[in-house]
């Protein structure tokens, strides 16, 4: 049985971030993971500015993905009759990139494979962890057992190894199930918009990837998408999508079914074990940026490990650090995300919406999305009257 440093189990966004920042600093790490990449995920591929500074502060080449992709200045939500910027003006500044996440994962998953103390087991899930004394053993379903001195959990919202450990869930908000498409054809005018249709009880998210592909995502509170497999229904939402989104084209490959996905939080420390992105804390998926927060904690994750594993830091302050600054940061996220995602929701959203797009959306957005995590706004600053009325 071979010995790590570290086991990192799931090797997506936050996972091969970190593998790749410990390859980095010379550390041996065995990168596991059920999918073999690139692998399709359901997901919005809006990727912030402030997750592509990360990337690149951990040294990954994004050009390409960038070129590839299409650049969003604002998110439109749209009511039907009416429809709202969320950053216009002087604030309808670049925002991000829609990226697809076959390339963004294959680009973070191939640098971290691409060190030489980096083992990577893929297509191979966890089936039992055990912990002893010099850290834990871990048995996946291709036969092999691993040992490391140390545990990362990054495998996901749903997180079958915290489970497996007894990780308790310390907050959960309502599911939301939904579908995902890919379409191609071609736009016949590019906005520079994600934009976020509200109907009949459906939040649909479009966001342009490349110039002959549109995201799409449909997510409800209905349970679970039995109305979104009724192809009439599911054609009227897709027809609404493209026409908002300029776009004329088709589906392309199966669409993936999306949920029950809800905003859930974990400890990021239990006992030793370290959690990062989604297995910590997922976010409501409709504000789109579970990946920039993902991508944070890893980087922040790494900076701890190295303490600990070439700076000699004690394990127990290294720990609370993470714990400390991965708090810290999510807690933005945390009240941006909840309050888009409950001003979306709220039935009074038509009155709601116009007062708040023109005062204090526009800066959290951009706290959110255009500055260094330190410099956030803290949920704390942000009128509590605004959030109760918003119903936060
Ligand atoms: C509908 C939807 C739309 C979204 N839109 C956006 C968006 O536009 N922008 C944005 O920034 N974020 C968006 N997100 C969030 C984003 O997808 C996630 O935050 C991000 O993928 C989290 O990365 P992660 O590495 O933490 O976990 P994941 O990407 O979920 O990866 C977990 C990995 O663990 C592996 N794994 C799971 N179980 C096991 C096991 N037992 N053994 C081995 N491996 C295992 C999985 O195969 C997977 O590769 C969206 C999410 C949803 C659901």
């Amino acid at each position: 049985m071979k010995t790590y440093d570290i086991a990192i189990l799931g090797a997506s966004i936050s996972g091969a971030a970190l593998a790749a920042c410990l390859g980095t600093a010379g550390l041996s790490v065995a990168l596991v993971d059920k999918a073999r990449f690139p692998r399709r995920k359901a997901c919005g591929e809006g990727l912030s500015n402030v997750a592509l500074e990360s990337l690149e502060r951990m040294g990954f080449e994004m050009s390409a993905a960038v070129e590839s992709g299409l650049p969003y200045y604002t998110y439109r939500i749209d009511l039907g009759e009416h429809s709202y910027e969320f950053a216009r003006g002087r604030e309808r500044r670049l925002k991000g990139v829609g990226v697809q996440r076959t390339i963004l994962d294959r680009i973070l998953f191939d640098r971290a494979s691409g060190f030489p103390t980096v083992d990577t087991y893929c297509e191979a899930s966890v089936t039992g962890i055990e912990r002893c004394e010099q850290g834990c053993n871990v048995s996946l379903s291709t036969g092999d057992r691993l040992s490391a001195n140390r545990l990362i959990l990054a495998d996901g919202a749903n997180s079958p190894s915290a489970t497996m450990l007894g990780i308790p869930v310390r907050r959960k908000a309502e599911p939301l199930w939904g579908i995902s498409f890919i379409l191609e054809g071609s736009f016949s005018r590019v906005t520079g918009e994600v934009v976020v249709i509200l109907k009949d009880g459906y939040e649909i998210n479009c966001t342009p990837v490349s110039q002959s592909r549109l995201n799409v995502t449909i997510l409800t509170k209905r349970k679970p998408v039995k109305a979104l497999q009724d192809s009439v229904v599911r054609e009227r939402l897709l027809e609404e999508a493209t026409e908002k989104s300029f776009f004329t084209g088709h589906p392309m490959e199966k669409p993936l079914q999306v949920g029950p996905v809800s905003a859930s939080r974990r400890a990021y420390v239990w006992d030793t074990v370290m959690l990062v992105g989604d297995a910590a804390e997922n976010l409501d998926p409709v504000a789109g940026m579970g990946m920039t927060h993902g991508m944070l904690m890893a980087e922040i994750a790494a900076e701890c490990l190295i303490a600990i594993h070439k700076e000699g830091l004690a394990v127990e302050i290294a720990l609370a650090r993470y714990a400390e600054l991965a708090g810290r940061m999510s807690r933005s996220y945390r009240g941006f995300t909840r309050l888009t995602a409950s001003l979306l929701r709220n039935p009074a959203r038509r009155f709601l919406l116009p007062a708040l797009s023109s005062t204090i959306l526009p800066g959290l957005i951009r706290s959110a999305l255009d500055d260094a995590p330190m410099k956030w706004v803290e949920t704390q600053t942000i009128s509590r009257s605004v959030l109760n009325l918003a119903g936060v």
